[in-house]
């Protein structure tokens, strides 16, 4: 690992500025409340942490000697993927796939996605990487305390176990993101941050975003506004991962994938999977 520590520190330094102006455009463009995942209005206004956990920082120091592991592009991208595997499933793999990037999947599996879940054994095979989010994204139950997070993760892994190597799988993404608000109406103001120790005690590393393609608000927009809501959010920043949502309502994100690979392309980004960008020992 040749990136830095000092690089590394600047760069989330850098994430974590996106990120915040991230919230302030979501904020100003007045998001709707109903959607999962890139809900501003369950994040907090001024988020406590950079966009991933501090295990990558660790690595990073630790590794900065090192000349084993290929030293990352300047420029970086991963698209990641929340909510699925879905009906919308096979349109995002065969975007992807077509352009012979891959991506990394945040999956779901809740009474309604079941049938899906197989999709999973063909998004591994392809090369994509497949992380958790949760079983039953209910907000209420999974927020409830460390217990119920931990038992929505067990459900999660048991259920997608037929399908993935459930026990390689190290990172994951929290609904609502490490800096949710929502979480406090049930489990308390601590629960995040109980949540967050637990995640890197138990070897795990959770992952937000800095680029959000706002795909899951209200009024389901057009492929071409989720391609420019990413280049906005991109603007000058050079490591990014970007927010998509993989479920059934989110059909136009497939659509805009084209554009969105293309835009990055044209402008020298490399895409990686999670876990390419931000290895773990
Ligand atoms: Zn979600």
């Amino acid at each position: 690992m040749k990136l830095s520590a000092h690089r590394f520190r600047r760069n989330r330094t850098l994430l974590l500025s996106a990120l915040l102006l991230a919230l302030i455009a979501g904020f100003t463009a007045g998001a709707q409340p109903e959607f999962v995942g890139c809900s501003t209005q369950d994040l907090t206004p001024v988020p406590d942490t950079a966009a991933f956990s501090p295990a990558a920082t660790a690595f990073a120091e630790a590794g900065s000697g090192s000349a084993t592991e290929e030293p990352l592009p300047e420029k970086w991208v991963c698209l990641t993927f929340d909510d699925g595997p879905s009906k919308t499933t096979p349109d995002v793999l065969a975007a992807l796939n077509t352009a012979g990037v891959h991506g990394t999947f945040f999956v779901v599996a809740t009474d309604y996605n079941e049938k899906y879940l197989p999709l999973l054994t063909e998004a591994a095979a392809a090369g994509h990487q497949i992380a958790l989010h949760s079983a039953s994204h209910e907000y209420s139950d999974i927020y409830q305390s460390s217990d119920a997070y931990w038992e929505d993760i067990a459900l999660l892994k048991e259920r997608i176990a037929p399908y993935v190597d459930v026990e390689s799988i190290r990172y994951l993404r929290f609904p609502g993101g490490s800096t949710n608000t929502v979480s406090r109406r049930y489990g308390g103001k601590g629960l995040m941050k109980q949540l967050k120790a637990e995640v890197e005690q138990k070897g795990l590393q959770w992952v937000d975003w800095n680029v959000c393609a706002e795909d899951a608000v209200g009024g389901h927009p057009s492929a071409d506004t989720i391609y420019r809501n990413v280049v906005r959010e991109t603007g000058q920043q050079t490591n990014c991962i970007v927010l998509m949502h993989d479920s059934a309502s989110t059909r136009t994100t497939a659509e805009a994938l084209p554009d969105i690979i293309q835009w990055y392309t044209d402008n020298g980004y490399t895409f990686l999977t999670v876990a390419e960008a931000l290895p773990l020992s």
